[in-house]
């Protein structure tokens, strides 16, 4: 430990958070040794919890945000049974060292890759999908051999008690503990010097995150957001466009970081798009805004905060003369905002500029495709790209030409649910992946190793007589 992590360390010192911390960092070493079928014995118990606790994940979500129960069995607990089923499918695999093939150079020895746990790490997660994202990171930590203390979201309480009251069921708080609390927790948190930092929220705090863990030299996984954009070109299914956009953008109310931000849209498209996606709202959450406030699949805006700040953006638009293609129509109280659909909008309006976060859907009419390309690329990086398009020359152009963490053709959100894909962004959006191997990866030590069997490399060392420099002169020429 460095001089400055010593410093800080002793300052925080008499909290929760170091206590635990210490007591982590002595039980990690015992973990260096598990096996996959220890590591999955515990992935079993957690399993287990997860499924008896069924009911009450059900029940914290729809008290935090009426989240709807056949959501949360989708978007909750699903993703964590399906991380915890991969591992066991696959973790024997992952942990076994990767031989690779010698380079020229290098005839004559053998050469591996390690994966080692990482060590003592941190898992913050968001609100948003509390569970999902608290313990799915925590599957990938368990599965590569490291201890974890979890910071869920102060946003939704329900959900963090019964996080941090599940895993005192199944761990001891020297391999996993919960951390429950605002922010002053998560800083007291990023003070100590973890081996590696998961961090799943906004872009701001990510930055913050990194700077922390740069104090400690960390290494850090971020899984951040931003705007992701949907374009519909002139060949697309318009039906099925309209389905798969409105069912990515209004699931959990819009509050879902790979949620399409907004749509692009082939001008000649207009009429049949915007009645397609009108329809479509209407069919799934009814017709008029008392029958979407009294449907019991249409989810709540998590808090006042946020239900201002989205309402700010709605007004902000419909000012500078956005056109309001269907809802509009809000209610503080119940911070209910009815799905709702913008166009003609001015690119300055401020939901143009910064990620929604909720259930507002600007669609941009683009003349040609280029004009959209270049619209999407002056923004940051996006988490997701969603192309729609029958045009696969076309389909491949966009994906080559848009950065982005990841994308669908075709559809919204499931790249999230594709255990075999990694998932993160890129820059502005995140740094790093998680989900399956690529989860396991984020939290192990790739170590190299070399093994010596009867390589000639002692040939080229000193003293350098005039055959030896001979040798280093044709290594570097013929076996570069
Ligand atoms: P947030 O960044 O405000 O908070 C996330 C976590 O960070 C919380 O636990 C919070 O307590 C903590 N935190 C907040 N301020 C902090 C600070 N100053 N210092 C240290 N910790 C701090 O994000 P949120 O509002 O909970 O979630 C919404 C954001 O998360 C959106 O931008 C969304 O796109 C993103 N998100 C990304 C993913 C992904 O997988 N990439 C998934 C869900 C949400």
């Amino acid at each position: 430990m460095n001089q400055a992590v010593a410093a800080d360390a002793v300052d925080h010192a008499d909290t929760r958070e170091a206590h635990l911390f210490a007591r982590q960092q002595a039980f990690a070493h015992s973990l260096r040794h598990t096996t996959a079928a220890q590591r999955l014995a515990k992935l079993e118990q957690l399993r287990k919890t997860i499924e008896a606790h069924r009911a009450d994940i059900q029940q914290a979500a729809l008290a935090d945000f009426s989240k709807p129960a056949p959501e949360v069995e989708l978007s909750e607990i699903f993703p964590i049974l399906h991380e915890i089923a991969h591992a066991k499918r696959h973790l024997k695999k992952w942990m076994k060292p990767t031989r690779v093939f010698p380079t020229a150079a290098m005839m004559g020895t053998q050469g591996q890759i390690r994966y080692e746990p990482r060590g003592v790490t941190l898992i913050i997660s968001p609100w948003n999908y509390p569970f999902n994202l608290t313990f799915g990171p925590l599957v990938s930590a368990i599965a590569a051999g490291n201890t974890a203390i979890l910071k869920p979201s102060e946003m939704t309480p329900h959900c963090s008690a019964l996080i941090a009251s599940l895993v005192k069921e199944v761990f001891q708080e020297e391999e996993v503990a919960v951390c429950e609390g605002e922010v002053d927790v998560a800083q007291r948190l990023l003070a100590l010097p973890f081996d590696h930092i998961f961090f799943t929220g906004s872009p701001q705090v990510g930055s913050i995150v990194m700077q922390a863990a740069a104090k400690h030299l960390a290494s850090v996984t971020l899984e951040l957001g931003g705007k992701s954009p949907a374009i519909v070109d002139d060949s697309a299914n318009i039906e099925k466009a309209a389905r798969n956009i409105v069912w990515g953008k209004f699931t959990n109310n819009g509050q879902t970081c790979i949620a399409p931000d907004y749509v692009m849209v082939d001008q000649r498209l207009r009429e049949p798009f915007l009645k397609a996606v009108k329809a479509r709202i209407e069919k799934t959450f009814g017709t008029t805004e008392q029958a979407q406030k009294e449907n019991p699949d249409y989810c709540r805006i998590v808090n006042s905060n946020h239900f201002n700040r989205i309402q700010g953006l709605l007004d902000d638009a419909t000012e500078r003369g956005a056109t309001l293609v269907t809802g509009g129509g809000s209610e503080a109280e119940q911070r209910f905002i009815a799905p709702t659909v913008l166009t003609d909008l001015s690119m300055e309006a401020k939901i143009m500029e910064e990620e929604i976060f909720g259930p507002l859907l600007p669609v941009i009419f683009y003349q040609d495709l280029d004009q959209a390309v270049n619209t999407i690329n002056a923004l940051p990086k996006p988490l997701a790209l969603y192309i729609y398009s029958k045009d696969k020359a076309r389909t491949e152009q966009l994906l080559t030409r848009i950065p982005a963490g990841g994308s669908c053709v075709n559809h919204s959100v499931v790249q999230f649910l594709h255990g075999n894909l990694p998932f993160g962004g890129i820059n502005n959006s995140g740094i790093g992946n998680s989900h399956g191997y690529y989860g396991f990866r984020a939290f192990s030590h790739e170590k190299a190793n070399v093994r010596e069997r009867f390589s000639i490399t002692h040939w080229l060392f000193p003293p350098y007589t005039g055959f030896v420099r001979a040798l280093i002169r044709l290594t570097s020429r013929f076996f570069s």
